[in-house]
Formats: C-alpha cells, structure tokens, sequence
C-alpha cells in the first residue's frame, strides 16, 4: 500500500507539480479500476467508464485516510459531532476530492496519459442533489470544514433514490424531471448491509409498573422498516481528517425475515416491500413548507431513530456511564426536520435503557442544539397532534410529558400569565391541535443559533422572544459560511491561481488571509490579470449560454446575476421590474446610451408553487421580446438558465459582476449565495437583510449597492399597513412597468396570464414590499451602472471585496459552532 504520504500533497489547480511517481501510480490505478471495477477495456470505454474509473481511484486514496481518522477518534475517545440533516445538496464530488486530496493535477496528467480529456470526463459525474437550496448546501459546507480544521464531524441523511428535480423549460415553464442519479452507481458510496436498524411506526402504548413499583411505557404492535447505512467519505483539505457521511436508505423487513416468503405470499410480501421503501424514495422538493404530509413526517422520523440507534451503539462500545453522552456526543439540528430527537432520545433512554425521566432529561438536551433557518409563520414545521398519534403515539405523550413539565415551570415564574402559556407551548391549541417543532428543538437543546447577526437578533425579539426571556443566553448567532475549497478552488482555478501567485496559499484554510489583496489594489498588473480572468470566466459562461439557449450575449456587458430558489420573498419580480424599466426605456428613447447588461436569472421553483412557476415564465417572455427587439442592440439581455443547481452555480458565480440579493428585509435568514459571488468579485446589491449586513461591515458600504428598507421599516410597515396602490400611482414607471407586463405586453398570445401575478403587488397588498423598495432599486442599479462604466473603480471594489471576505469561510463558521455549541476543539 502506498501509504498516507501521497494524499498529503500540496494541492489544488494552483498547487506546483504532481509527482511523476504519483501520476505513473494514478494511471495503473485508473487503468485497472476501469478493467475490474468498470470491467470495460480501454478500447471500447466511453467518458463516463473513465469517469467511473477515475473516480474508484480516488476514491481509494480518501478511503486511505479514511480508516485512521476513524480510528483515530475511537483511539482519542474524541467528542463527536452529529449533524443531523434532511438535506445535503454536495453537487460533485471528483473535483473537489481532488483538491482537498493535492490530486488535482496528478490525475488531469494521468487522464492526459491515457488518452482522456479531464474535463470532458469529469463533466460525466452526476451530482448528488440531495437538497434544495441553501439548507442543504450549508450542510456540505460545514461538512468539508469540519473535516478540514479537525472535528470529529458525522454527517446523517437520507439517502433519497431521486434528489432534487432536473427542471426543463417547456415553452417558458419549468416542467420537472425526476433525477435517477444512481442509475450509473454512485463511486462515491460504501453500502454497509450490516449496518441496519429498524424503525417503528404506527402500533399503540402500553402502560404497567416494573419489578420495582415504577410507572413504565412501552411502544408495541408497530410496523416496522429497516434503515440501512450508506457511508460516503468526506476528505478534509489536506487530507488529514477524512469523516464520515451516513445516509439511510429504507429497506423492507420482509427482506430480511424469509418467513413471509415461505408462508407463501410471496407477491403480497414483495408489494408490501415496495411500500416501505418509499420512505427514502425521494427529496420533498418544496424549499422551505410542506403542510401536513405524512411520508415527510416519516421519512424525518425514519433518519431520526436510524441515526440515534447509531449513535447510542457507538457511544456504548466505549462507556456505560450515560452522564458521559453530552460530553462525547454533540447532536446539532439542521431546523426542525430532526426535532424528534428530542422525544427519541428521551424514549430510548427511558423506555428501553429505564433511566429516571429527569436525567434523561439532562442529558437530552446536554446532546443536543438546534439551528433556525427561518422566520417565514408558514415555514416553521408543525405536525397535526392527529397524525403525530397515528404514526409515532409514545412520542407523542413524550412530547405531552415534556410540555406539561415545561409549562408548569413557565407557570411557576409567571403566574397568572396564560397568554404566554399559548404561546409557548409546544401544542398549538384550536379546532385542529398542532405540535410545534421548533419549541421542542428550543426547550430540548442548550443552545440555540441563527445564521446571521441579524436573523438572531429577530429570532429574539419576534418568534423566540418568550424563549428568550426564559432562558436569556441559549439563542446565539453563528453566521453561515462557505468552503473556499468548493467555492474558489475548485470553482475559480483563474483567480485562485492568481491570489496563490500574490499572496501564498495560506488562504486555503486561513481564508482571512485574503486581506493581504488589499496591498494590490494599485498594482496595475495585479489589477489587469484580475480583470482578465473576470471576462474569461464571463466567456466561459457566454459560450454555455450560447450552447444550451441560443442566446448570443457580450461577455464584456455587466453581468447581473442572481441565482436561487424562486420564492416571492426573494424578490425576482423586483429584478424584472428593473428589466422592464431598462427596456422602456429604450423604446422611449431609442438613442438612449446605457450601460450594456446581461441579465441572468436561475433558480427552481417547487412544483406545487404556482405563482414561483409564473416568474418563470415572466423571465422567459420577457427574454423572448427583449432579446429579439432589434431596438434594444446590444444594451440588454435577459436570460433564464434552466436547472440550476451546484454545478452551474461553480460555473457561474466566477462570471458575476453583480450579484443580486434583494430579499424584502428580514426574510432571508443568511443567505450564502451572496458569499460565493462576493468572494469570487463580484459587487452586491442588496437589501439590508440577512448576511448582506455583515458583509457590509466586512467590505465597507462604498463597495456594495445596498438600498431599501430596514427590517424594522418592513415591520413598521405591516403593523401601520401599507398603500401599495398609491406608491404604484405615485410612480409613472413603475405603474408602466406593472401595466406592461399586466396587460400582455411581453404575452400577446394571453395577455391576463400576469394580471393575478402584478394584481399580488397592488390590490393585494404587495406583502413582500417590491414597490415600497422599487425606486431605490433603480436607483442603485443606476449607481451600478455608472461605477462600470469606470472600469478601475469597478475592479478596486471587486478587488476589495474578494480581499475581505475572509469571515464568511465556513471554516470560521465551524470553529463557532465547536467553541460555542459542542465544546468539541
Ligand atoms: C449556494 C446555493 C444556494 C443558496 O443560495 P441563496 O442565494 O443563499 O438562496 C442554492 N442553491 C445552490 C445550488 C447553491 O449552490
């Protein structure tokens, strides 16, 4: 065996030379994967048996490292981290693995030598879209950081059969695909069938006193499913720590217990199969709500008592003394998909391990800690105290136990006080009686976190404001972050090559030492090449959008960009707005001089959302007239890119100028979109809302667009109530725009396909408060607009955006989390 000292490289495309060594070792490893892994010849393999065969040799040399680290935390007896996540949105693995393993170039010159193009192989590599949008992706980024600065880090999921939609557009709708993104294998994965654990739903409870006079519970007669392990190594930077990811898979009992087969049903026993591996048969594709669906409630129970189980069997083959789980063992909650830990936990250790409800007590919530990803009322999970019942009837009186006990504490302190009694129970009363999850994560955890200084001082002051009176001190900020690894590296190799030649390549893993940038703002040289490499990654991104459109657009225009899930609180409309304006402009004064502009819009839209689908199709016909309207010449061009996900993302977020992130103050928790563009140059604009703000205080307000109103405005604004018919009256081109786009203008074959969609921003009220923000809008895209046009301006404040950047590594991001939450560094 080669030993670990191959995977210690220095590495990434910036890093120097491969050994020839290791590149002679990569080509035999390759060669004979594709021979006896593939099982293809090297004649008659295509790209995607080479993708195969390459990615089985890396993954080889993470596994190399792998089993230490593992075994290195049993040695150490280390605290373990659990991530616990519905989500985990890790795109593509080869690339990065090679950065983080110094294999990068090493493997290029292997494939070189064999004949194969890397980037035409690599392009074969499904990505795992386990997720939906910011969520899951934060979860891969904490994952490549934790094993990058040394946490003993586990990441626990489902491993869906189909993630996240491919979304096509059909005549300018969004029409989803499923994704079978397992059809080819996936390289990455190691199934562990003896990894396996049942899962119980449905049955009753019963109740009698034990040998020694104590009340006890048990659940009996549930059905039962089996959750299997898939375990998928996540390399550190370096190659140092190696961790482990565990996705469950479903998996009929029947399966495992041939006596159905014998009795003789075996096509009844072959059905019920089928039903019970639904659970992990697909990702919800609904970023943010799902009311009331029962397999979703499952499949969140399904992962919870899987990785508990897991968890509790790891902890035992060390200790017996159970006071010692909260300090080896950290359970973080990515939102309240997972909250049923809280009533797992206590039931296992007090149905089946028969410790004192009490002590379970401490020790649950010594384990555990919860994230809030958002303040949206329709957002924050509940479940019908009816289905809750049906499916899971122990937890549920579990969950009664607690609120009764949480309740008379709170009645205890402040006598007298029902109201807050409603409001902090964990049961939401009415006519159709609901459990709220986030109270459960909140009074089963020590700490709880928002993602961005200003979503938790919200959290305080709004939707955990009880909370947080009770227990002043458990609500904590710990703002999002990103991998430089994934999101330059891997991402930008032009300009991380750049920033490695000017300042070393320390800002992998340290990446405020992006700061040291700030000394070749005046260097032209620096400046040149940084702007180079800008309108190449922007040609890049024309000759894709060329290919997979048909659109021609200049790669020297201000690209605009703004990529995420379609929601109204992101705002897209208002983005379209400024369009319209733009190209009214135009018409109205067809010698206008403007500042040329490609405006690219991405994201998904969940297939049940209708008026997210509507945007969709706004951008489409707005692109199909403004695009083909001989008027407009080169000034502006407006795309829509299909499919967005973590691939396009790489691709695009180096290409951005300006970065578009203009949700109505107060709604977007963190955001870490805006990060990636920031990092990789681009200038924001934006509102006063999420991790925008603390960007800001990073790169100084004179290199960022920020407009609109503050958070507190918006709340102002909805207590007073708002006039959205008179600021739509008080402003003539806004009221043209809405008419436009209202009465057909960019839909001539049905002209009242907008009319609900532009009637939501008038008489409906304008919720989210696009014409409140709309004149400052503009006002900053034209200030935008007239800073490009001063091409050295421009680039300093890009310069100086990618030079401060450095808080919002998700490295910095963990290193909180580990500190503050887990005592786990
Ligand atoms: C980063 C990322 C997101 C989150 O973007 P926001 O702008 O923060 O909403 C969503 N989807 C993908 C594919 C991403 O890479």
């Amino acid at each position: 065996m080669a030993g670990g000292k191959k995977t210690m490289n220095k590495a990434g495309p910036a890093a120097a030379h491969s050994s020839h060594e290791d590149v002679e070792e990569l080509k035999t490893a390759i060669r004979s994967h594709l021979i006896y892994t593939v099982g293809k010849e090297a004649v008659s393999a295509t790209a995607r048996d080479w993708f195969l065969a390459a990615a089985h040799a890396v993954r080889d040399r993470v596994t190399q490292g792998w089993m230490p680290t593992l075994n290195g935390y049993y040695r150490e007896d280390s605290k373990r981290v659990y991530y616990l996540s519905m989500e985990f949105l890790i795109g593509r693995t080869l690339v990065n693995s090679l950065i983080n393993l110094g294999l990068y170039d090493a493997v290029r010159e292997a494939l070189a030598e064999l004949g194969q193009d890397f980037e035409e192989v690599a392009a074969w590599e499904v990505e795992a879209a386990l997720g939906n949008g910011g969520l899951g992706r934060l979860a891969a980024c904490l994952l490549d950081s934790m094993a990058t600065i040394g946490v003993a880090g586990f990441g626990y999921g489902i491993r869906y059969d189909y993630g996240m939609f491919t979304q096509h557009i059909e005549h300018g709708w969004q029409v989803e695909s499923p994704e079978n993104w397992l059809r080819y294998g996936n390289p990455w994965e190691f199934p562990r069938p003896g990894v396996i654990f049942p899962v119980r739903f449905g049955g009753r409870v019963i109740h009698f006193r034990d040998s020694r006079g104590f009340n006890c519970s048990q659940w009996v007669d549930a059905e039962e499913v089996m959750a299997m392990a898939y375990d998928v190594p996540v390399p550190g930077f370096g190659g140092k720590k190696v961790n482990n990811l565990r996705l469950w898979s479903a998996k009929s009992t029947r399966e495992f217990d041939l006596k159905y087969f014998n009795a003789g049903n075996y096509i009844e026993a072959v059905r019920d199969k089928n039903e019970s591996e639904t659970l992990s048969k697909v990702l919800y594709p609904s970023d943010m709500t799902e009311r009331g669906k029962e397999l979703r409630f499952k499949q969140e129970y399904f992962f919870v008592a899987a990785s508990i189980q897991d968890i509790l069997s790891r902890f035992r083959k060390s200790h017996s003394d159970w006071e010692k789980l909260p300090d080896k063992v950290a359970i973080q909650l990515n939102d309240t998909h997972p909250a049923m830990v809280v009533a797992e936990l206590m039931r296992v250790l007090v149905d089946e391990h028969e410790l004192a409800w009490d002590r379970a007590w401490e020790i649950t919530r010594g384990c555990c800690a919860y994230t809030n990803h958002t303040l949206l009322p329709e957002a924050l999970e509940t479940w019908s105290v009816d289905l809750f019942s049906r499916v899971l009837p122990r937890h549920l009186e579990i969950v009664y136990q607690l609120n009764h006990e949480f309740l008379q504490g709170v009645r205890y302190r402040h006598p007298g006080d029902t109201e807050l009694l409603n409001r902090v129970s964990l049961i939401a009363e009415g006519a159709d009686r609901r459990v709220r999850m986030a109270h459960l994560a909140v009074i089963g955890s020590h700490k709880v976190n928002g993602v961005a200084a200003i979503h938790t001082g919200l959290m305080k002051s709004t939707i955990f404001s009880d909370f947080e009176h009770l227990s002043p001190g458990k609500i904590i900020n710990l703002t999002n972050g990103v991998t430089p690894r994934r999101w330059m590296l891997a991402s930008n190799p032009r300009l991380s090559a750049l920033i490695t030649q000017s300042i070393g390549d320390g800002w992998y893993t340290d990446l405020d030492q992006l700061r040291k940038l700030e000394a070749f703002v005046d260097d032209p040289a620096f400046c040149a090449a940084f702007v180079e490499i800008k309108n190449a990654n922007k040609r890049d991104v024309a000759v894709m959008i060329a290919q997979r459109l048909g659109i021609e657009v200049d790669p020297t225009s201000l690209f605009d960009v703004q990529v995420k899930r379609i929601h109204e609180y992101k705002r897209q409309l208002l983005n379209l707005l400024h369009v319209v304006v733009r190209y009214a402009r135009i018409r109205a004064n067809p010698l206008l001089e403007s500042q040329p502009r490609t405006v690219i819009i991405g994201g998904k839209a969940a297939p049940g959302y209708h008026l997210a689908k509507l945007i969709i199709k706004l951008v489409n016909d707005i692109s199909e007239v403004v695009n083909n309207d001989p008027l407009v010449g080169r000034r502006l061009r407006l795309v829509f890119l299909p499919n967005y996900n973590v691939s396009t993302a790489e691709l695009v977020m180096p290409a951005a100028d300006l970065s578009e992130q203009i949700s109505t103050a107060g709604t977007e928790a963190s955001g870490t979109g805006n990060m990636k563009m920031a990092m990789n140059g681009a200038l924001t604009i934006g509102t006063w809302d999420g991790a925008n703000v603390e960007i800001c205080e990073e790169v100084g307000e004179e290199n960022m667009f920020l407009f609109g109103l503050t958070a507190q405005e918006v709340a102002r604004h909805r207590v007073d109530g708002y006039d959205a018919c008179a600021a739509v009256r008080a402003d003539k081109e806004l009221s043209a725009a809405l008419d436009m786009i209202g009465t057909g203008f960019f839909s001539p074959d049905e002209p009242d396909r907008y009319r609900a969609l532009i009637d939501t921003l008038t008489v409906g009220g304008d919720h989210y408060l696009l014409t409140a923000d709309f004149a400052q809008y503009v006002a900053a895209q034209e200030r935008a607009d007239r800073t490009f046009a001063d091409p050295e301006t421009w680039t300093r404040k890009a310069i100086l955006n990618v030079a401060r950047m450095g808080k919002f590594s998700s490295d910095r991001t963990v290193a909180e989390y580990a500190r503050q939450i887990w005592q786990a560094l």
